[in-house]
């Protein structure tokens, strides 16, 4: 407050703090914010606490995108927080965060951070773990809003909106650098990415989402710290990379990964998929149909894009079962438990999503089956619509004949009669399947309900 004072009286900039930019400078309006996110800010306001939305929220109004969330910032310790709202819980060990929520909607409201010490020996001070090579493992030391602008990643990323006052409170050039399209590291480029690896993902990331490009100073460390990324617990680099994945931007995201030489180690199965021409085929044609998804506002999963990552590892373990002479069914079951233990092991991703994965993938040899009662089976299937997007994604890669996708795609929208007439006889069934079992001739019944 005091800060805002001094700055109107010198005019702008005072000596050593943020520029504090009008609304005429940068036109971001109070009514552009969440209402739950106004709700924190004036409610902390009102107990004479600082509070600005800050960080990706800012930084997309200022480039007129829509953000994905809005965050908070303030100088209010979490418990203050906790005492301020009926509907709050405090959150992270490594980083501490209270969770506000208003209705269905969640703010994430942090206290200001200290500055990052210099890297020492591994250190515990209050709050604050810092290991030999300069990795920050915790931190939740408070500090000043100008300290907390300093230990935010990129200037884009430390804008302070104040809603009540309608002002940008800048410290690090974020403006200026929006204007540029320039994705630049606050700070020593390389001891920021070596207190938090992450970063260099995030760089990417940002890059791609934003259609940015990386300063040279802040690149320049990356292609030498990259191996750091190998000390990341593998669940953060899974979440980190699914944000890169489900960004609406993934097929720029992978580019810039691999043009910044950080796609090694990061998802094993990537090194495998850029490394082969095929897999490169169907990774991109995924990649860009998830990203067309979600920029049309239409879901994408974790689990879709896994299955998508993991397709040709699978199918490789599949044949292998078969060489093992497993019965069909068994073979792809076996191989799907396989191939998800063993990326579990290197990526630690939730178990949650092997359902939907197996399901994805169990059901496109079903798809090859045109005759009788199976394809109507398939039309009640909850997963359809998942399975079929994948099958799409495979038909464009070459990996599914692009006439079997056709159909699929007729047989979801046609009528019952038309339906009956696209069946193809039992015997013509184009799949690639093993003999089987004679089955019941009730099988047979195109009417035969799922
Ligand atoms: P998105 O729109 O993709 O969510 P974001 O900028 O909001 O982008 P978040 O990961 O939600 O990104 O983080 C919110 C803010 O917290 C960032 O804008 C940045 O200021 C800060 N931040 C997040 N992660 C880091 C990090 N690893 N190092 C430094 N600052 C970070
Ligand atoms: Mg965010």
């Amino acid at each position: 407050m005091i800060r805002r004072l001094i700055n109107k009286v010198l005019g702008k900039k005072a000596a050593a703090g943020p520029r504090i930019l009008p609304l005429a400078k940068h036109g971001i309006r109070r009514e552009q914010i969440h209402s739950c996110a106004l709700k924190v800010t004036d409610t902390l306001a009102r107990e004479g606490y600082a509070a600005f939305v800050v960080g990706g929220a800012v930084r997309d109004l200022l480039l007129g995108h829509e953000p994905k969330d809005f965050d908070v910032a303030t100088d209010a310790t979490p418990d203050e927080i906790r005492r301020l709202f009926r509907r709050s819980r405090v959150i992270g060990r490594r980083f501490q965060i209270v969770h506000v929520y208003c209705g269905p909607d969640l703010i994430e409201v942090t206290t200001f951070r200290a500055a990052t010490p210099p890297a020492e020996d591994d250190e515990e001070e209050d709050g604050r773990v810092t290991a030999a090579d300069g990795m920050l493992l915790r931190d939740n030391v408070f500090g000043s809003q100008e300290e907390d602008a300093a230990r935010r990643d990129f200037t884009v990323n430390a804008l302070y909106y104040d809603p009540a006052n309608q002002e940008i409170w800048d410290g690090h050039g974020g403006v200026a650098d929006a204007q540029k399209k320039l994705l630049r590291m606050i700070g020593d480029p390389a001891q920021r990415f070596r207190e938090d690896p992450v970063r260099m993902l995030r760089a990417a990331r940002f890059a791609a989402k934003l259609d940015f490009h990386i300063d040279p100073a802040t690149r320049a460390p990356i292609a030498e710290l990259a191996s750091m990324l190998a000390r990341i617990p593998p669940s953060r680099l899974f979440d980190e990379m699914m944000k890169l994945l489900l960004s609406g931007h993934a097929e720029r995201g992978v580019k810039q990964l691999r043009a910044e030489g950080l796609h090694h180690g990061v998802l094993p199965m990537l090194d495998a998929i850029l490394d082969d021409p095929a897999r490169q085929k169907f990774l991109h044609a995924a990649l860009h149909d998830t990203d067309l998804r979600i920029r049309q506002g239409q879901s994408a999963s974790p689990a879709f894009m896994l299955a998508c990552l993991l397709w040709f590892d699978m199918q490789q373990e599949l044949e292998r079962k078969r060489a093992h002479g497993l019965h069909e069914q068994s073979a792809l079951y076996e191989a799907m438990d396989t191939v998800l233990e063993r990326q579990r092991r290197a990526l630690a991703f939730p178990r949650r999503f092997d359902g939907m994965i197996k399901e994805i993938w169990s059901l496109q040899g079903r798809f090859e089956q045109r005759s009788g009662a199976r394809p109507f089976r398939l039309l009640s299937h909850p997963r359809l619509s998942a399975c079929y997007d994948f099958l799409l994604i495979r038909a464009e890669s070459g990996d599914a004949s692009q006439e079997l996708a056709d159909w699929w795609g007729r047989f979801q929208d046609a009528e019952e009669a038309e339906r009956a007439e696209m069946l193809k006889p039992a015997q013509g069934s184009d799949a690639k399947r093993k003999p089987r079992k004679r089955r019941k001739p009730a099988d047979a019944a195109p009417s035969e309900p799922a």
